[in-house]
């Protein structure tokens, strides 16, 4: 049977647009900051809020999911659409990134519209995208008092802290979870017209390079010239692992020429990425070498030095020191294994060290592989039908350079589903900085695509898990 319409729903949820701002600038009230335990009732008081309201709002068992040493997870159901319908899962978080230290314009924690956009810690990342779906479920709801899918929904407290008991809560809660497709919404689009897709992350590793020479400091006068410096040689290996530009020499990926020559299309340009990295007015982003943007931040691996043991300006003195180290962040692209990548950095920088200094490499706390998705299949084409009623386009691929621990989670469980990452974020969103702001163009549009989502997901035959 085929779905109610969904015209009159998204009409209903435009003509509450106003309403729904409202209900999620209350949510953003809550400082609901995961990282900081002074912040643990905030995130404690906003799951209850968040039950609450799903329970006014007509979904059925909806409660607040606690695991020993976790945050809690909300989750809530509306089974009532039949069997022969899906199950849609939407997961969200509720948790916040710390605002301390940063320069926020306005209160952080009160929302304030301004040109176009909704200005608080939160309004994108990422309760404006799980709000986008409270307020097309109640739609739907006040219509025609029903779904036209089986839906339940799952907003996680711990998003923000790298989901460390997201596992634990599949495990324990394995009813929350079980679905025909998920909607994963903590997502970016590559522009305020263009809608997004997430198909692929970057994995993240990091190794410390230790360079040691000498076991006690050296007067550098005397022995200087004749005695390694560690950390000159330290310096000069970290030159060798990149190339003229700082971009890795090892690990670099073959993507597919087709790929390769849609991600030029892809709306990451130089002064986007100039604009949105806050580069200085006299230095460009680094030159393209043949390859696009999108594949450098998305497919080709990246090495950042994100400390080091080098001598600092209040321990200056004229010595040659024992040992000098440096932390590399190394992004690992998607398709390719840290192990891998790091037995290639380990053999350049142990052949013929510069000064014949001992170097080891360990691999210090972060090692997550790289996650790369290929959407197909019907569920796909019922999201592309929804965007294009609602954005005007059908969802744009694209990848993200970071990693995001619920993504690879879920990839991992339940990369045999229809995963739909999306969400609000835009390119000037600045998740994670100071004056996160959500634009409510991309706010309304989102609102609508989950109004025909349903629907046409409801309506495509060969979701249904074991049919
Ligand atoms: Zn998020």
């Amino acid at each position: 049977m085929s779905s109610p319409s969904s015209d009159a729903v998204a009409a209903l949820a435009d003509s509450r647009f106003q309403q729904t701002v409202e209900r999620l600038s209350g949510y953003l009230t809550y400082p609901a900051i995961s990282c900081d335990s002074a912040h643990f009732d905030d995130v404690r008081a906003l799951a209850a809020k968040i039950r609450d309201d799903l329970e006014a709002l007509g979904m059925d068992r909806a409660r607040v999911c606690e695991l020993p040493d976790a945050l809690p997870m909300v989750a809530a159901e509306w089974l009532h659409a039949g069997a022969d319908k899906p199950t849609v899962l939407i997961y969200g978080h509720l948790d916040l990134q710390p605002v301390k230290g940063e320069p926020w314009v306005t209160d952080p924690h009160v929302a304030v519209e301004q040109d176009g956009r909704l200005y608080a810690r939160g309004s994108a990342d990422d309760m404006g995208g799980w709000v986008s779906h409270l307020a097309a479920v109640q739609a739907w709801l006040e219509v025609h008092g029903s779904l036209p899918v089986n839906l339940k929904l799952v907003i996680e407290g711990e998003e923000e802290i790298g989901s460390p008991n997201l596992e634990r809560f599949m495990d324990a809660y394995p009813d929350v979870f079980a679905s025909d497709v998920m909607i994963l919404t903590d997502c970016e689009n590559p522009s305020t017209e263009l809608p997004g897709l997430t198909v692929s992350l970057r994995g993240l590793t990091e190794v410390e390079l230790v360079c040691e020479a000498l076991s006690s400091d050296g007067h550098s006068g005397l022995w200087g010239n004749m005695v390694p410096d560690v950390s000159t040689a330290l310096c000069a290996l970290i030159a060798r692992l990149v190339d003229a530009d700082g971009r890795p020499t090892f690990g670099r990926m073959e993507v597919p020429a087709d790929w390769a020559e849609a991600s030029w299309k892809v709306p990451l340009n130089d002064a986007v990425i100039h604009d949105g990295a806050h580069i200085l007015p006299d230095v460009k982003p680094l030159p393209h070498q043949g390859r696009s943007p999108a594949e450098w931040m998305w497919r080709q691996p990246a090495l950042t030095v994100v400390a080091t043991t080098l001598p600092r300006p209040e321990h200056k003195k004229n010595a040659l020191r024992t040992r000098a180290s440096a932390t590399l962040s190394i992004r690992v692209a998607p398709g390719q294994t840290t192990d891998e990548l790091l037995s290639e950095l380990t053999e350049i920088v142990t052949t013929d060290p510069p000064g014949g200094v001992r170097v080891t490499v360990e691999r210090e706390g972060w090692d997550g592989q790289g996650w790369l998705y290929t959407p197909k299949g019907p569920a796909f084409e019922a999201a592309d039908r929804a965007y294009r009623k609602a954005w005007g386009h059908e969802l744009v691929q694209v990848g993200v350079g970071g990693s995001i621990p619920f993504v690879a989670i879920f990839g991992e469980r339940f990369g045999d589903l229809p995963l739909i990452l999306n969400g609000v974020m835009d390119p000037k969103t600045t998740a994670h900085g100071p004056n996160e702001s959500m634009h409510l163009g991309v706010f309304r549009k989102t609102i609508a695509a989950n109004v025909h989502l349903y629907a046409e997901l409801g309506d495509t035959p060969g979701l249904i898990r074991g049919d």
